[in-house]
Formats: C-alpha cells, structure tokens, sequence
C-alpha cells in the first residue's frame, strides 16, 4: 500500500490533521486508524474553554468551539452541552463547551474521508523506517508507504519514533483523572455550570457530563495529588475529599467513584510541530480536544511546505 501523505493516529489530531490535508486540497492523504495503547481522548473530560492569561491557546480553544457549534448546527451528531466555568474564588463565569470528544473525533474523520482521505488499520504501529525517497509505517497488521508521514500518537509518537525523538527526551507527560461520581443528577443539578474552586495548593472542579449511562458528575484535581502510576487508574476519591475537595463542595460528601477516567496527556498545552526527518513529522499537544482544529490545520500546513520542498 502507498499513499502520498500518511496521518497515523486518528485521535482528535491525527483527525483534525487529515481534515485540514483535505481542506487544502492535498490528494493521496491516508488517515491511519486503530485504537492502540491507551487513547487519551476517550478518557477525555470534553471541557472546550481556557481561562489563562494566553491569547494564543484561547484563540485555538475559540477556533475549534466555533467549529463544533457550526458542525452542531449543520446536524452532525456531536453530542455538546453549554457548560460555563464557575470560578467560585474570584466569583467569574467564562463561557465553554462540553463535548463528547470520541464524536467530534467520528465527525472529523467523516469530514477527512468525505473530502477524499482513506483509511487504513495496521495494528499497533512499531515503527517508521525509509523507504524509496520516503517512509515506511510498519505496524502488526500491516505497512504503508508514503512520501511524507505524520505522527499524531499522542504519547505514543516517542516509542514509535525510537532515536530520532525530541533532542533532550520526549516531551514531558502527565497522568490526568477524572472521578465519576455515583451521585444522583436529577433535573435540579442538570444545568449546574462547571465549578472550580481553589483547594490547598491545587485546584478542584466538578461538572455534569452525559456519560453513556446518563447524567453524571465528574471531579477533578490539578496539583492536588501527585499520581506518578502511568500504567492504570487510581481511585483517590476518598484521598482528595479529606484534603479540603469536601469543604468546598460539600454535596460531594461521601460520594464514591463509579469509574475512573484516566490517561496519560503531554504537560505543555501547546502544540509541537516537529520534522524528525525529511518527510517525517510528528505533532502533540496537551489537552488537545479543545484545541485539535486549529492544531490539524497547522500540522496541515507543515505538510504541505514539505511536499512544496520536495516537488
Ligand atoms: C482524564 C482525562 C481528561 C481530559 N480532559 C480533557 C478536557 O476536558 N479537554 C481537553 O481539551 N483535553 C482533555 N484531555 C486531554 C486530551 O484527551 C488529549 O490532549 C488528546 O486526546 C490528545 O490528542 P492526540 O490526538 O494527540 O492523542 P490521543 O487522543 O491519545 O489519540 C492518539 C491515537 O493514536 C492511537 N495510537 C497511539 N499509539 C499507537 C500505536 N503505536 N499504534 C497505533 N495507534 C496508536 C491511539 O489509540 C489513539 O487513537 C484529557 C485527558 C484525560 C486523560
């Protein structure tokens, strides 16, 4: 199999990557699919907002908020709920979205395909080696040439890139969690916004999220508790309610953890194009849902100046 461009990892970058191949009217893009090792996304909270002092990410968490809401209004099945952040310290509402990511992930993919992308399934891919005057994507179930490939694995490009990741170490990575709690969310609590509150030297928040078993609540900590364990979930519910999360949401009292979102996310939230060789690329970004159009589109870009290089 051969194709101009190969986007392997088809998470919200690797989609939003081949769409915007697509926008630009690039031919032969193949978007590499399959589920291996952990998908952050489908662990993801699905909050779109941004509330630091950052112009740049805030204009890339509007692109890609204006982008769903259109895509929303158009009739794609992107499941979103208005969920503003309530900043209980400063007494601030910011307005955000709430989006089941796996559907804005579905909905780019259609768009990348609509506009002529392939798709293929090689399994868990090993490695990228060259091939011709170009590469070779080599998976369990498969390989696939291309001119120019795009890695958007996520935390996963380091493994496949082997020796030729970042000079000075892959890009730093965290463990993120998200608590689903068991407590009833009637009518009362369906319309609660977003809250976060600061606790110790950390910060908590819990909103309502449409989970495929209903309404639920979900918490969440930053710089709370320090979670080293990359390889699974861990419940710390109890753990955080005592350290000061029950004092400030006291309606969290006694809760336990349904389930346990989890997943392993780069730390620095912006997003990293990078050329590892002639014709090879790889791009990340921390808490990309809220950022993946923009990000594609960028990656897109990069794209395209390397095949203009090489023609
Ligand atoms: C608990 C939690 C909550 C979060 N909440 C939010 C939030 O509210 N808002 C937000 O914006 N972000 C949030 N994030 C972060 C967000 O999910 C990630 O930043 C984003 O998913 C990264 O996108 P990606 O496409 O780079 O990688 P991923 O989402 O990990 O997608 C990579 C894809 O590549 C595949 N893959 C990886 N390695 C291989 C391999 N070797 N072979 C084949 N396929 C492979 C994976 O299976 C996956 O399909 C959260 C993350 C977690 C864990």
């Amino acid at each position: 199999m051969s194709c101009t461009v190969a986007v392997v990892g088809a998470g919200p970058i690797g989609a939003a990557t081949a769409y915007g191949l697509t926008r630009l009217g690039v031919p032969g893009v193949t978007l590499v699919g399959g589920e291996a090792g952990h998908p952050a996304y489908r662990s993801s909270g699905g909050s779109v907002c941004w509330h630091r002092d950052d112009p740049a990410k805030a204009a890339m968490i509007r692109a890609t908020a204006d982008f769903v809401r259109d895509r929303v209004a158009a009739g794609a099945p992107i499941g979103v709920r208005e969920t503003p952040y309530l900043f209980l310290d400063a007494g601030v509402l910011v307005p955000a979205l709430n989006i089941a990511a796996a559907d804005l992930v579905a909905d780019l993919a259609g768009l990348a395909a609509a506009g002529g992308a392939e798709r293929a399934d090689l399994g868990t891919v090993r490695r990228v080696e060259p091939a011709g005057g170009g590469h070779r994507v080599v998976g369990d179930a498969g390989t696939l040439d291309a001119e120019v490939v795009v890695l958007a694995l996520g935390t996963g490009n380091p493994a496949v890139l082997g020796e030729r990741a970042l000079p000075g170490g892959p890009a730093p990575v965290e463990k993120r969690q998200l608590f689903v709690l068991d407590l009833p969310v009637g009518p009362e609590r369906a319309g609660l916004p977003h809250l976060v509150a600061a606790v110790g030297a950390g910060w908590a928040y819990v909103f309502v999220k449409q989970t495929p078993d209903g309404l639920r609540l979900l918490l969440g900590q930053e710089d709370l508790i320090e979670d080293a364990d990359l390889t699974g979930p861990v419940d710390h519910l109890a753990e955080l309610l005592d350290a000061g999360v029950a004092d400030r949401f006291p309606f969290l009292r006694g809760a336990a953890a349904e389930r346990v979102l989890w997943g392993v996310d780069h730390v620095d939230k912006h997003p990293s194009v990078v050329a590892h060789a002639r014709g090879l690329l790889s791009v990340h970004c921390g808490s990309a849902v809220r950022s993946c159009v923009p990000i594609g589109q960028r990656a897109a870009a990069a794209v395209t100046a390397t095949l203009g290089g090489a023609r």
